[in-house]
């Protein structure tokens, strides 16, 4: 894992604000021809083709993460994927991204310098160009808003309207891993307080940790669709867990679904820490949320594509809408699926 190794502290306000947006954006090139005008002027000015794809995520400090186990390079790393992952989702690539952040004082430059090598090293990941931003005060916790842009072709846009009964759902990757990786986090947080000496062994668990700290966006997997031939008829990026984003391709498409228990991929170490913890499995994978795998739907004529490829799990098929959205469990029995995901929104009870 990434240690902060930046021991130095200097303050934010001895640099001044130009002087500290100069300073932690001069890491940033230019990478795309569609870039026209970066940052420096009152607004970027971009030459993008086809359709245009936006988006844009808000983290705010004990809400949506916790300094005590984040590391500020992780956050950075984590805030730009959480918005190309939706780009992604609507099978488009994007290109641009414009990163704002509010700060207190409490944050040193070189705390700064971690969180922008973090999103620097997604920006090269993901290839994107930084283009703009915006840089004020905060009285209370650090805050960071991200806006990706993106295109595809108007025929390749993939929403998540289009879902049609006899569609199979396919989900790719593994679920419930990064949810795991939280809890391991905050267990050895307690664990730390108590007994500051302990020297965790967190081996077993380095795929959950590594999963809730640095997650990474599929962006092969648009690519690979393309590939095989395969335009979905609908899709969404996992954020808040599997079961909301089911009931969401099933609301907005008006059909029903039928998830089977036993499709639900899942990474070995999820197996074995739900059995550690006394969990249920198929309740980390549908609930827990920040996997940021695609969950999308094909028409049947299309399984032969896909079948067999170790990228994608059907993990079941969509009905008529009167018939709702349930899960087959391995016992055979068929309980409706609620949304469950994690919601800032929602008093924690
Ligand atoms: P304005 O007064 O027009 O809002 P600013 O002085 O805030 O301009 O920003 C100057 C330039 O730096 C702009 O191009 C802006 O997009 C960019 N910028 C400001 N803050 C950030 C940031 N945190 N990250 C990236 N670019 C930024
Ligand atoms: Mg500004």
């Amino acid at each position: 894992m990434l240690e902060n190794k930046n021991t130095s502290r200097t303050d934010i306000s001895s640099m001044g604000e130009f002087g500290l947006i100069d300073h932690l954006t001069k890491v940033f090139t230019i990478e795309h021809s569609s870039t026209i005008r970066g940052i420096g002027d009152d607004a970027a000015v971009l030459e993008l083709k086809n359709q245009q794809v936006v988006t844009t995520d808000l983290l705010v400090e004990g809400v949506h993460f916790d300094m005590s186990y984040m590391p500020l390079k992780h956050l950075g790393y984590k805030a730009v994927v959480v918005n190309v992952s939706d780009v992604y989702a609507m099978n488009a690539i994007p290109s641009q991204i414009t990163v704002s952040i509010a700060v207190s004082n409490r944050f040193p430059v070189e705390a700064l310098e971690e969180l922008y090598e973090g999103i620097n090293a997604a920006v090269k990941q993901y290839n994107v160009d930084v283009v703009g931003g915006d840089t004020t005060s905060s009285t209370s916790g650090l805050i960071i808003s991200i806006t990706a842009i993106g295109s595809a072709k108007k025929e390749e846009i993939v929403y998540r309207s289009n879902a049609k009964e006899n569609d199979l759902l396919v989900v790719s990757g593994d679920l419930g891993a990064a949810y795991l990786g939280l809890q391991i986090l905050e267990r050895e947080r307690q664990v730390f307080q108590v007994n500051p000496n302990a020297q965790p062994d967190l081996e077993p668990y380095s795929y959950l940790i590594e999963r809730q700290l640095k997650p990474e966006a599929r962006k092969d997997i648009p690519k690979l669709l393309k590939d095989l031939g395969v335009l979905p008829t609908s899709m969404i990026d996992i954020s808040d867990g599997l079961s909301s984003e089911v009931i969401h391709l099933c609301k907005q498409s008006k059909v029903g679904c039928t998830v089977y228990e036993d499709k639900i991929p899942l990474d070995p170490q999820v197996i074995t820490t739900c059995e550690e913890f006394n969990m249920e499995s198929t309740t980390i994978a549908m609930n827990g949320g920040e996997d940021y795998e695609l969950l999308f739907t094909i028409s049947m004529e299309d399984f032969p594509k896909i079948k067999g490829n170790p990228n994608f799990s059907v993990i079941g098929h969509m009905n008529k809408e009167n018939e709702g959205a349930h899960l087959v469990t391995r016992a055979n029995t068929k309980i409706p699926i609620v949304a469950r995901g994690w919601n800032s929104l929602k008093e924690n009870d």
